[in-house]
């Protein structure tokens, strides 16, 4: 099961109007405002952070103030070393402070594919870390004060009869392998909770929820400001200096540490060129009522839990804590934004919800998904002194906390938990930077094909 990991949706036409505030999916080089302006607008404000000039000297260096960077930064000056982060743009400027929030226990691959990879035992380990991705943002968010609209509550749901027996059989594999307990709605039980025709059923999870990203991230930075760990914002790395004292290299300057940390994500380019070819990157978009109101929003989703159905092409949607739909959808294998996005992701909704008619798509932004080519995650370390997590595949929100925490645990020398993930074996995908977005694209229309005939 993949339930977050959006893909391609290749089949919608495109003649609508343009969205001017989508975000640039290309490589950042200066300091660009948040991509959805819905969340920043919700957010407390980072105070601006300097660029890097001249030399810097730190325990760790880490490239990327996402959630995966900073949860690492943190870890690692709880440990007592000193950090420097370094950051494009600004903090939380990508896939963490623009995304869908919800977080969800696991991982973006079904645990079959863990099991194949690794074997029962290791992956029940693995699932069980996973929960704790889902801990430690309470405990963060405790621990640090952060007020991110914690929501508990996420559901799973069917369109079809298959998915249906898919998740029940999810459910009881769940249950019977890896002692973790989803309750089974039917169609009448989801519908005194859910007011769409659209699902057959729901499996329900008290534990995972959904909150606010980019309050949570930006949380997490002023954490690590807390901490000592020094941010430096607009400073792109342009290269790696590899060997026994490690650099990230600016334009304006370096850091030399003992250790490096890549966390860059989907736009890390040209830095370490074994890794980019093991992940695809794909668009994925949100679009944000305006607010409906308590009672109306309270009448879509009586219980305030995040929704997502299990197609290839999957939505997934939740009401804020201003009482606004966010529903996500419509994904991309080209990259750039789709210029029909808001009406598309209009009708998506309607499909949901056609009682929200007269409702309009007031604002939407995009952003870039991770994907590996088993959907597991793609977490290690290159040589002695290199360390990076990727694959997240669109599960990351609670996901990256625990990278952080298990690249942190390695630097200070207890590496068993990064090394289990560095055992799952990854490939690249097929073509290099040309040619992986057509085989990709030509890969999907088969799942899509699946999920519209059966
Ligand atoms: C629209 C959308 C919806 C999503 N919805 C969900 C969801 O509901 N639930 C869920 O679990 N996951 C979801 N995800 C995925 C989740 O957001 C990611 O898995 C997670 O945020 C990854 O965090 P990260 O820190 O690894 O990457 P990022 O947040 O992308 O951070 C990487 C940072 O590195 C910086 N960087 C890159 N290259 C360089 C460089 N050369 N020099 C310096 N800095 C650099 C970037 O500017 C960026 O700030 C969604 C993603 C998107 C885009």
């Amino acid at each position: 099961m993949a339930p977050t990991a959006p893909l391609p949706d290749a089949d919608l036409p495109d003649a609508d109007l343009p969205d001017a505030d989508l975000p640039n999916a290309d490589l950042p080089n200066a300091t660009a405002p948040h991509a959805s302006a819905l969340y920043a607008a919700g957010a407390p404000p980072l105070p601006a952070q300097p660029r890097l000039a001249g030399v810097e000297r730190a325990d760790v260096v880490v490239l990327g103030a996402g959630l995966t960077g900073l949860s690492t930064a943190i870890e690692l000056a709880q440990r007592g070393l000193s950090v420097v982060v370094l950051e494009a743009q600004r903090a939380g400027w990508g896939a963490s402070g623009r995304n869908g929030g919800q977080a969800i226990f696991g991982y973006g691959c079904d645990q079959g594919v863990l099991e194949d990879a690794l074997g029962l035992d290791a992956s029940r380990e693995l699932f069980d870390w996973s929960l704790e991705g889902v801990a430690m943002v309470h405990e963060r968010r405790t621990a640090f004060g952060i007020d991110c609209d914690w929501q508990a509550g996420h559901a799973h749901v069917p369109i079809k009869p298959r998915q249906v027996r898919e998740l029940q059989a999810w459910r009881d594999s769940l249950g019977a392998r890896y002692g973790y307990r989803l309750e089974w709605w039917d169609r009448d039980r989801l519908r005194g909770t859910l007011a769409s025709e659209r699902y057959l059923g729901a499996l329900f999870d008290a534990n995972s929820g959904h909150l606010h990203p980019l309050k949570y991230t930006l949380g997490l930075a002023r954490a690590a400001l807390s901490l000592g760990v020094r941010i430096f914002e607009g400073s792109p790395v342009q290269t790696l200096a590899r060997g026994a004292r490690p650099a990230l290299h600016t334009a304006a300057g370096r850091v030399e540490a003992d250790f490096v940390v890549l966390a860059g994500n989907a736009t890390l380019r040209g830095i370490a060129p074994e890794l980019e070819p093991r992940i695809m990157p794909v668009g994925t978009y949100i679009g944000a009522t305006p607010p409906l109101g308590a009672a109306r929003a309270d009448a879509l989703i009586g219980n305030r839990m995040a929704v997502a159905d299990i197609n290839w092409a999957l939505d997934y949607f939740r009401l804020d804590a201003d009482h606004r739909l966010l529903f996500g959808g419509r994904a991309s294998y080209s990259t750039l934004p789709p210029p029909n996005l808001r009406a598309t992701l209009a009708r998506r909704l309607r499909r949901v919800f056609p009682q929200l008619q007269d409702v309009p798509i007031e604002q939407c932004w995009g952003g870039l998904v991770d994907i590996s080519r088993n959907r597991a995650p793609d977490w290690g370390r290159l040589g002695d002194n290199v360390y990076y997590a990727q694959g997240f595949s669109g599960h990351g929100v609670a996901a990256t906390g625990l990278a952080g925490r298990v690249i942190a645990e390695a630097i200070a020398g207890q590496s068993a938990r990064l090394d289990a993930f560095a055992r799952i074996p990854h490939r690249d995908f097929p073509g290099g930077r040309a040619l992986r977005t057509p085989l990709l694209v030509a890969a999907m229309a088969w799942f899509k094909l699946r999920d519209a005939l059966w």
